[in-house]
């Protein structure tokens, strides 16, 4: 359903799937809508909803003020026993039953805020895992938007492997090179590994593919990047003519990050290790931050062969290491004695902030594309070691089209522990030398590209203006005195 200039008060619902990756870029873009003078609401499951609070301090549908407007957070219960996590961890379970209860439930809401507040719901906005919001717009007659939280080059390898347009691996050839146009030509392993025919996970490729299956029904298919980084892929998409346009609007982190709200965030964890006063204490340009995102799991004994080689590389670090989060048979990782005492290790830390401390001298990644976003926005150097999904096609734009990383695997269907010896020497490549110079130049080129996007005038602050303006903000506080009084009804 295209947007038309509503006589309502623009009142958009942001309806998340409950994961790290997903919330933080659908909050950034929550957070920036709300400055511009929108009421905002961002909804996702009850689960989550738990860890915000316990993080965060977040309050349930209480008003904050950002900018011109204001923003709150609701939850609905994903209908799951409170201790089910072995389900909630569990795609083939959770998929399906979070898409039977989301429709109910988000139809619920959408009628409390148009009965009970009287604040109708003006457009919808959901994230990729959960394209059935683009169902409940269309029976509610609400129009909606997508934010896609991966790089163009993975939507359209989704959208060229469902449509069938160019050759990928199959059963029979699983080993075939994959060329789709204004993309670098990809390796086997280099497409999102779900699409691969050996995948173990296709229940997230399914899950990906219904939103492809949905692109026509989003007004706009939001994208987190910028023009300057993936044009070539961005053009042609935009020139497949989708009834939703594709609009690059990133770094999001970026930016948001000139919001006054760092009260309002959606972290899963508490950081209360300080380390951000810990880096503040290490030399310039000394520290290696390690992190594999919130949910990859890499195996105790390639852990055990990351930390010797930073250890041998004598190299300093911070590296986070999840209690959370870890689901059924997966320990928390412990690192060698001898290696804990060369750093710091945490369980949760502000990353935008980590990436962003002069001490920090590259980022040993799994190349998720919200961490891939912030590490190449913020100018540092990455060594890349992908698991699956988009990360293995991220790494490919790090290595070879960015140029700010260096390849310390080439995901889990390699089946490899990556030994000691070969860490060490790719911590070496990008913290000394020639090559570091060359990658450091790199990230910091590649860091004025993104803020260019997002300063005025750039072009992804433009495609946000033009979105802002389809969905009709005018600042809440003026139009509305009795907002908060509203709000307690
Ligand atoms: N993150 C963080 N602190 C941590 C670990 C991760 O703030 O200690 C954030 C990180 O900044 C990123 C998100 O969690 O925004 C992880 O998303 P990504 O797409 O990189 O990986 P995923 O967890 O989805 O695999």
């Amino acid at each position: 359903m295209e947007l038309e200039s509503s006589p309502l008060h623009p009142h958009v619902m942001l309806v998340s799937f409950p994961g790290q990756g997903h919330v933080n870029p659908l909050l950034r873009l929550g957070k920036l809508l709300a400055s511009k003078g929108l009421l905002v609401t961002f909804v996702t499951t009850e689960s989550w909803g738990k860890k915000m609070r316990t993080a965060n301090k977040i309050q349930d549908r209480i008003l904050k003020p950002i900018g011109k407007g204001h923003i709150r957070f609701d939850f609905f219960d994903d209908g799951l026993p409170e201790d089910d996590d072995v389900s909630r961890h569990d795609f083939t379970i959770f998929r399906p039953h979070l898409e039977l209860v989301g429709q109910r439930e988000i139809k619920n809401l959408v009628k409390h805020y148009e009965e009970v507040t009287k604040q109708p719901v003006t457009c919808l906005i959901s994230n990729p895992f959960v394209s059935w919001v683009c169902d409940v717009a269309e029976d509610l007659q609400i129009p909606c938007a997508v934010l896609w939280v991966q790089s163009c080059a993975c939507l359209a390898s989704y959208y060229y492997y469902h449509h069938k347009l160019v050759d990928f691996p199959t059963k029979t050839d699983p080993e075939i090179d994959v060329q789709i146009p204004g993309m670098p030509l990809l390796k086997h392993d280099e497409i999102p590994s779900f699409i691969h025919p050996s995948t173990p996970y296709s229940a997230l490729r399914e899950v990906i593919i219904d939103q492809i299956k949905r692109l026509h029904k989003p007004f706009a298919v939001l994208v987190d990047t910028f023009y300057s980084l993936e044009q070539d892929i961005i053009d042609h998409m935009s020139s497949l003519s989708l009834p939703g346009a594709i609009k690059p609007l990133g770094p999001l982190y970026k930016m948001a990050k000139t919001l006054i709200c760092d009260d309002i965030k959606g972290d899963m964890s508490e950081t209360t290790d300080h380390c951000l006063e810990w880096l503040d204490s290490q030399p310039v340009s000394s520290v290696v931050y390690i992190s594999f995102g919130t949910v990859a799991y890499i195996k105790q004994e390639q852990i055990n062969e990351i930390a010797f080689g930073v250890l041998n590389a004598g190299v300093s670090f911070l590296w986070v290491i999840r209690q959370q989060e870890l689901g059924h048979n997966k320990a928390r990782h412990v690192l060698p004695e001898e290696v804990k005492k060369q750093g710091k290790v945490v369980e949760w830390c502000q990353q935008e902030k980590v990436l962003a401390h002069p001490s920090v001298a590259c980022f040993v990644t799994h190349c998720g594309w919200n961490s891939t976003m912030e590490a190449l926005s913020s100018g540092v150097p990455t060594v890349c070691f992908p698991q699956w999904g988009d990360q293995v096609t991220d790494a490919v734009y790090m290595i070879d089209v960015t140029k700010t990383g260096v390849r310390l695997g080439r995901g889990e269907t390699e089946k490899r522990v990556v030994p000691r010896e070969e860490v060490a020497e790719r911590l070496r490549e990008v913290t000394k030398g020639e090559k570091a110079t060359e990658l450091k130049k790199n990230a910091l080129k590649w860091k004025e590209e993104a803020e260019a996007a997002v300063t005025r005038g750039g072009s992804s602050d433009r495609n946000f203006e033009e979105f802002v303006e389809k969905l009709g903000a005018k600042p809440v506080a003026k139009q509305n005195g009795s907002l908060q009084e509203l709000e307690k009804s």
